[in-house]
């Protein structure tokens, strides 16, 4: 029998010996209340200890199956917590183990842990930094405006700021509310080769454009000089001044994506007339209509007076080179509209045909260089294959988008949206 049952019986037997039963029962109450009361003491003192290793006080009856039990969870709650941090120790190990640098930032937008590679290549500093802003590290205004507009979905290159040489690749997700990771890669290798490829396109495209200029012009003068030549020859004068015109095209083009690749921002910037913009615009595309000896209305409807932010040159060749193509890919007779209006989305040129339209599985890959849809018919038409890249390439340098639609045999409607809040 437990000692607790002892005490009491005897209690209250001393009390129904020396005074009376209600003395005993009292007694008996006493002794239990006694019993609890030290127990609860000792669990007290137990729960408020600092020492974690700490026994639990020995107790008999229903205490000690309290204590039992405790005891139990306690075990079973420090063998978790010993699985908990073998596992967050092997998830920052393998973290650790990576070539990307990886940085956890609280909804403070505080740097919070970050791992061994981020450490080489933000240069960061475990005391010093932990807690310290992200904006305090990466100071670069490219860097402050992305972090601040927070739409994530492309990452951004910035330099490293312990070495200018090193050009990081950063990409930012939400992991829990407000909570973020940050993925920085080196990217100085991947960019050097990528610059050497630019260099050389652009190398080679300025070395061609001299000898293919004094070809086109012998060409051009062999013609003109020499108009009893046989037929024939003729004949293959006027292809082979076609194909040096396509040539001729081509490293153009070559040159103004390579050129526009180059910089990431644009210069000279400034709010462009849209009227007078557009109406350059319109005038291009009538005299490519006229060259390829079609007939075409080409027609021009402005519904915003708001300018466009931008660099006027690239805008122009932007919309020239989307008209250029409605007047290739249109039939006689058919129709070309130019509207600039405004949406939520921001400002928007859209230049609609009723021309050949193309098919839906082509529209996602029609910005590539060299793309073609239809490589002969393209070649036929002049195309370099690499108009729609360059759109591309100017609208993205605009902060802006292109969007494209279209319906085979029923016509193609391409959109440039400028958006509201340009950053430049
Ligand atoms: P290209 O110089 O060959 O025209 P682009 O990059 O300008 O090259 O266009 C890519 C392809 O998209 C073209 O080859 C053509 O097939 C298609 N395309 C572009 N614009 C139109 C259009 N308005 N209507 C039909 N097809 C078009």
């Amino acid at each position: 029998m437990p000692l607790a049952y002892v005490g009491v019986f005897l209690c209250m037997m001393l009390g129904a010996i020396l005074w009376s039963v209600g003395w005993a029962v009292a007694s008996g109450l006493l002794a239990i209340l006694l019993y609890h009361a030290r127990n609860l003491y000792h669990l007290n003192k137990w729960l408020n200890s600092d020492d974690s290793q700490a026994e639990l006080p020995d107790a008999q009856g229903v205490w000690g199956r309290v204590f039992d039990r405790i005891a139990q969870l306690q075990v079973k709650h420090f063998k978790s917590e010993q699985e908990l941090t073998a596992s967050i120790l092997r998830i920052q190990k393998s973290a650790n183990a990576l070539r990307e640098g990886v940085v956890t930032i609280d909804d403070s937008g505080a740097l919070e842990w970050w791992n061994i590679s981020a450490r080489k290549m933000l240069g960061l500093n475990k005391k010093q930094d932990r807690g310290a802003p992200l904006l305090h590290l990466l100071r670069e205004p490219d860097f402050f405006a992305y972090y601040q507009q927070a739409d994530f979905r492309q990452p951004i290159a910035v330099r490293s700021p312990v070495n200018p040489d090193q050009l990081l690749e950063i990409a930012i997700t939400e992991f829990a509310k407000g909570d973020n990771l940050l993925i920085v890669r080196d990217i100085t290798d991947s960019q050097n080769l990528e610059n050497m490829r630019r260099d050389f396109i652009s190398n080679v495209s300025h070395e061609l454009r001299t000898p293919l200029t004094a070809i086109q012009g012998y060409l051009e003068i062999f013609q003109l000089h020499h108009p009893e030549l046989d037929i024939h020859i003729q004949k293959s004068h006027l292809r082979m001044l076609a194909q040096t015109h396509r040539m001729t095209n081509l490293v153009q083009d070559l040159l103004v994506l390579s050129r526009l690749e180059d910089t990431i921002n644009v210069s000279d910037v400034a709010y462009n007339d849209i009227e007078p913009l557009l109406k350059e615009v319109l005038d291009e595309g009538q005299i490519s209509a006229q060259k390829l000896n079609k007939q075409l209305t080409i027609t021009m409807h402005v519904e915003s007076q708001k300018s466009v932010m931008g660099v006027k040159v690239e805008i122009l060749s932007a919309l020239t080179n989307l008209v250029a193509n409605a007047v290739k890919y249109t039939h006689s007779g058919g129709h070309i509209n130019i509207t600039w209006h405004e949406t939520d989305d921001g400002l928007c040129c859209t230049v609609t045909d009723d021309g050949i339209g193309i098919g839906q599985e082509h529209l996602s890959r029609l910005t590539e260089s060299f793309y073609r849809v239809d490589p002969s018919r393209s070649s036929a038409s002049g195309g370099t294959g690499l108009g729609l890249a360059i759109v591309k390439r100017i609208m993205l340098r605009h902060n802006g988008s292109l969007k494209i639609s279209s319906k085979e045999n029923q016509g193609s409607r391409f959109i440039c949206i400028f958006p509201h809040q340009n950053i430049w």
